[in-house]
């Protein structure tokens, strides 16, 4: 069994991208800007903004946190990403979500300019990957396939069982196994909390990406020998013998699974600083775009 180590991976391809950007000032350029937009104080989300932020310091981005409170209107949000489209020392931006319930998470995510949508949410970034153009691959999917590209995971004629349809995992994880590119070239099987028989389809896979949002759902026992392992999943639990309260269980069970399979991500540390690293990734190509 190999780990398919993100955090290793992560900081090679960190190292790689603070070159290009160190090449890009001795020419006189300037360095990359990402945002961030969090609105509320939700701490998971706090979490995963203040850790894009300390990456983009890594690698010699420059980075804006922008706080907004939970009472913002939408009115306030739409007019604050007018202001981060036209600004042009931005290259790229993000609005954490989940937005609150007053807000049309939709209509945000329509306003933001395509060419600064680092996080490939926006329609067009969503029709330009399905169609193989070029564009910002959603974060998640689009670390998982480098995770999958660097380790030289085989996937040609393999079946791919992605459990979960989200717009930001499940869905275009299903597009990009599919595709004729290497890693691609897969034969898919998107599977949701309606599907019938998820056991039986895992059991079959070559490949299982699970994103469910449900800790150690996938067990031993639903999982082929020799099976890879993608856990996207990333649940707090409570645990009192942590300082923060809680730690942290991917949608596997890792103690039953592990054993059975080729290749594996641990939670935490396998797909998680993919993820950043991506947003990385889409905010240094929005720069060399210009
Ligand atoms: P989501 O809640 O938007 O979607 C969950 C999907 O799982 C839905 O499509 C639902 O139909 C499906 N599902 C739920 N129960 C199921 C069941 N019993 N059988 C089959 N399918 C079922 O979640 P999401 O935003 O896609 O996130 C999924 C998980 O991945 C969460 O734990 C989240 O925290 C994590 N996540 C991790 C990263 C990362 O960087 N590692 C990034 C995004 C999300």
């Amino acid at each position: 069994m190999t780990l398919l180590d993100g955090l290793a991976t992560s900081r090679q391809i960190k190292t790689e991208i603070a070159l290009s950007v160190e090449k890009l000032v001795r020419e006189g350029g300037r360095p990359p800007h990402l945002a961030a937009v969090l609105v509320g104080d939700d701490g998971a989300s706090l979490t995963y903004v203040t850790s894009k932020v300390k990456s983009c310091e890594e690698v010699g981005f420059r980075s804006s946190l922008i706080r907004k409170d939970d009472s913002v209107s939408e009115a306030e949000l739409l007019e604050l990403i007018a202001q981060l489209n036209s600004n042009d020392e931005l290259d790229g931006y993000i609005i954490q979500l989940p937005l609150p319930k007053h807000v049309d998470e939709k209509k945000v995510l329509l306003a933001i300019d395509p060419r600064k949508d680092v996080d490939g949410f926006h329609p067009e970034n969503v029709g330009r990957m399905v169609l193989g153009l070029p564009c910002y691959l959603p974060a998640t999917p689009g670390g998982i396939i480098e995770l999958l590209r660097r380790y030289q995971v085989p996937t040609e004629g393999m079946h791919c069982v992605v459990i979960g349809r989200s717009h930001i995992v499940g869905l275009p994880m299903s597009i990009l196994m599919q595709r004729n590119t290497i890693p691609g070239n897969c034969t898919v099987t998107i599977t949701h909390s309606k599907t019938k028989g998820l056991d039986e389809l895992c059991r079959q896979a070559d490949i299982i990406v699970a994103a469910l949002g449900r800790p150690e759902f996938l067990k031993g026992d639903m999982v082929k020998e020799g099976a890879v392992i993608i856990d996207v999943g990333i649940t707090r639990v409570p645990d009192s013998t942590k300082k923060s309260g809680f730690r942290l269980l991917g949608d596997v069970e890792f103690s039953s699974v592990s054993p059975k399979c080729s290749f594996i991500t641990p939670v935490p540390g396998g797909v998680g600083p993919m993820t950043i690293v991506t947003l990385l990734q889409n905010t240094l190509q929005a720069r060399l775009g210009k």
